[in-house]
């Protein structure tokens, strides 16, 4: 492998991520089945931070055209290196600074970490400008961590009826992390929770929207998320393999 940088993992090899994208695929397919639901609804995006841009070409080699990164810094460096023809997308699924809203525009297909109406409203000013509109998620924080991001559950429907102000936002749904915890009862609480805000806000069409998405699950529970309504499952390490502790 080349170029690689000191504190990014070796890419795993091109094989093995097909081989990974292929059982995820096929995991998501049995858990529709099981949950009577059909395997279309269900979003696959691989979650690609730490790991350098040939594992993403790998992946995108195996059918995949859009990566969730959670750091903007690190998605535009990506971005940079790929070769535009590739037409790979990025969906930002972690926090965003007022500072880097400006790169961020430039480079985001969708954001799925929305939880303040200062940022929406930065947001929606800079794609005014460049006369485009990007797809947004609302964050909520279902497990009730202190270290999470995303809104209070009791925030969310006032937050969401400000969003119809911003025309240049396209607003899509909710995303939460779930509680990391063995137990099952917990986890799906979590996603029960944010698939009952999404129903409450879906049938008063707040913000204008059906709020379609339902941005929930990781490796570890996505099965599970997608028994409880998921239409958009983050999976990093069961397609990448593992990475590096992170730091700060
Ligand atoms: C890293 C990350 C994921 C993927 O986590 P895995 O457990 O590796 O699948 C999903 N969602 C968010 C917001 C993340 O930051």
């Amino acid at each position: 492998m080349s170029e690689l940088t000191n504190n990014q993992p070796d890419a795993a090899p091109a094989d093995v991520i097909a081989a990974n994208v292929a059982a995820v695929r096929g995991r998501i397919a049995s858990a529709c089945e099981r949950a009577g639901r059909d395997a279309a609804e269900v979003r696959l995006l691989p979650v690609s931070k730490t790991h350098p841009v040939e594992a993403l070409v790998a992946a995108h080699a195996a059918g995949i055209d859009r990566f969730g990164e959670n750091r903007v810094q690190e998605l535009v460096a990506k971005a940079e290196l790929l070769d535009p023809a590739l037409g790979i997308e990025f969906a930002l699924i972690g926090p965003l600074q007022s500072n880097k809203a400006g790169r961020a525009v430039e480079w985001v297909a969708e954001f799925q970490a929305l939880d303040s109406l200062k940022l929406a409203a930065n947001l929606d000013r800079r794609l005014q400008a460049l006369g485009r509109s990007l797809d947004v998620l609302v964050e909520v924080n279902t497990s009730g961590e202190s270290t999470k991001f995303g809104l209070a559950p009791d925030d969310v429907l006032s937050f969401a009826a400000e969003l119809g102000a911003f025309d240049s936002l396209n607003v899509r749904g909710l995303m939460t992390i779930a509680i990391p915890s063995p137990d099952h009862k917990q986890v799906a609480a979590c996603f029960e929770m944010l698939r009952g805000l999404r129903d409450r806000l879906r049938d008063d069409q707040v913000a204008g929207s059906d709020w379609p998405e339902l941005s929930m699950g990781m490796s570890g529970d996505f099965e599970l998320a997608i028994e409880h309504g998921a239409t958009c499952v983050r999976v990093g390490t069961a397609i990448f393999g593992g990475r590096p502790p992170v730091a700060g």
